[in-house]
């Protein structure tokens, strides 16, 4: 019961972080092509998107590395084709 609803929250995390990705890549021009999910079912998950067009990748991550941030990539850094 307690893992399941764990699992819930983290998709829905997940699905939120992609959200924002999404919003932040179509705000530059870029179509994001989602690839799959990594990660356990229960676990931290993540997700990589690529733009159609320029090819820009753009990353999901529910846990991210002390160094690192959890929406990165090319596609939430420049405009499309620039
Ligand atoms: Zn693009």
């Amino acid at each position: 019961m307690c893992a399941g609803e764990r699992e819930v929250s983290q998709m829905s995390k997940l699905s939120t972080l992609k959200k924002i990705a999404q919003q932040a890549t179509r705000y530059r021009g870029h179509r994001m092509q989602w690839g799959q999910v990594y990660g356990r079912a229960n676990g931290p998950q993540s997700q990589n998107g690529q733009c159609r067009d320029c090819k820009a990748y753009v990353f999901v991550q529910e846990r991210p590395a002390p160094n690192d941030i959890d929406i990165s990539g090319l596609a939430v850094a420049v405009n499309c084709k620039d």
